[in-house]
């Protein structure tokens, strides 16, 4: 299932803890989506992957796009690629929009919303430099109900400083009730170029506790699965069928194309990244200067991020793939590195699949790297 991501390089605040390519210079989101239909238009040759599933739009925040704006790159979208979507996800924060601007978003095709709401208490939204308040959140389930969507997913961030895991649940609880169908759960991370970072070298605040993060991560699974949620990726949870289409593409190693600054794509073998500048992108497209480059995975490349990526899923890592790529005795390998590391107890053959047990999930990044191949 192949799909398009589009970068939107622009939010009105940055977030203490962001890491992601943005600018808060808002003056230049007209020229910018020029460049973006450039670029999209540019490379219609590029795309070979049959019909065009999952369209997603982050950044960044989309929504400082108008709908005028967005609809003009949604044609531009549709006059040169072979959509025939399944899903449609748009990000946007809690305090974007009225329902009658939500239906606008609707009417134009967006089907499911990502939502940023990280955390329920004022007190973490400000520490956060967030521009929301928790009363935002709070009304946005009705917000988006009326305007007509019942597929979404929200953020939220745990780890956070003096949060205990009763707080921590009590958040989830409230999402439980009112009935959110998706949710993804991001450990509270210190990113090196982030005002966080800076705040913690200069003594101001602690990092972030490795070890209430495990409780809370842990918390986390036994009250989703509770409630009805399938914990089907490391950080996300979803009600029966409400699984998201164009991310699950990443775990699974779909192909997909990238537009706009700093936005990656992947055909299968070549990985490829637009520079993450926004005024390098635009002169880049105006045929002033580089503004991407790209590798081609090895063999060994792409076996590893297979084992990497599967074993952070309910799925696991699929053997098939693994042999579609190196071969069966790539998978003879692989099994043989697995019996003869620490983890051989912590991972279950299952149909093809090769699954971590999920108390593990944590730590599933450090695990696949000691089954990489020359690892
Ligand atoms: S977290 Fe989201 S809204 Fe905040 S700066 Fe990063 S991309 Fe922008």
């Amino acid at each position: 299932m192949a799909g398009i991501y589009i970068h939107i390089p622009f939010c009105r605040k940055a977030c203490t803890y962001c890491d992601f390519h943005f600018s808060t210079r808002l003056v230049g989101i007209p020229s910018f989506v020029e460049a973006l239909k450039k670029e999209i238009i540019a490379r219609a040759p590029e795309w070979k992957f049959g019909v065009v599933e999952t369209l997603y739009f982050g950044g960044g925040t989309p929504s400082v796009l108008s709908a005028k704006q967005l609809a003009d790159i949604y044609q531009v979208l549709h006059n040169h690629y072979p959509l025939a979507l399944k899903e449609w996800t748009f990000e946007l924060n809690p305090d974007d929009g009225t329902e009658d601007q939500l239906r606008s978003l609707r009417d134009i095709g967006i089907d499911r919303l990502s939502v940023g709401f990280q955390s329920l208490r004022d007190d973490d939204l400000d520490w956060m430099g967030r521009t929301h308040r928790s009363a935002h959140i709070r009304s946005f389930p009705q917000k988006v109900k009326a305007a007509g969507f019942t597929n979404y997913t929200v953020d939220f961030i745990y780890g956070m400083p003096g949060m205990f895991v009763d707080e921590w649940l009590s958040q989830l609880q409230w999402a439980a009730d009112e009935n959110i169908p998706h949710m993804s759960l991001y450990a509270l991370t210190v990113e090196q170029k982030t005002l966080l970072n800076h705040w913690i070298r200069k003594g101001r605040f602690a990092a972030p506790d490795e070890s209430q993060q495990a409780d809370e991560f842990l918390a986390a699974d036994v009250f989703l699965e509770k409630h009805g949620f399938q914990h089907y990726e490391v950080s996300n949870y979803a009600k029966p069928g409400m699984e998201a289409l164009h991310n699950s593409n990443y775990w699974y190693g779909e192909p997909y194309m990238g537009f706009g600054p700093s936005a990656h794509s992947f055909d299968g073998s070549q990985r490829r990244w637009n520079v993450a500048n926004n005024a390098k992108y635009m002169r880049g497209l105006d045929g002033e200067n580089d503004w991407f480059d790209y590798e081609v995975l090895s063999v060994e490349d792409r076996i590893n991020e297979a084992v990497m990526l599967g074993l952070r899923t309910q799925k696991g890592i699929d053997l098939n793939r693994v042999a579609g790529i190196g071969g069966d005795q790539a998978v003879e390998a692989l099994m043989k590195r697995v019996e003869e590391s620490d983890h051989q107890g912590d991972l279950i053959f299952d149909e093809g699949f090769l699954v971590l047990d999920r108390g593990n999930w944590l730590y599933a990044d450090g695990i696949a790297s000691e089954l990489f191949c020359g690892g």
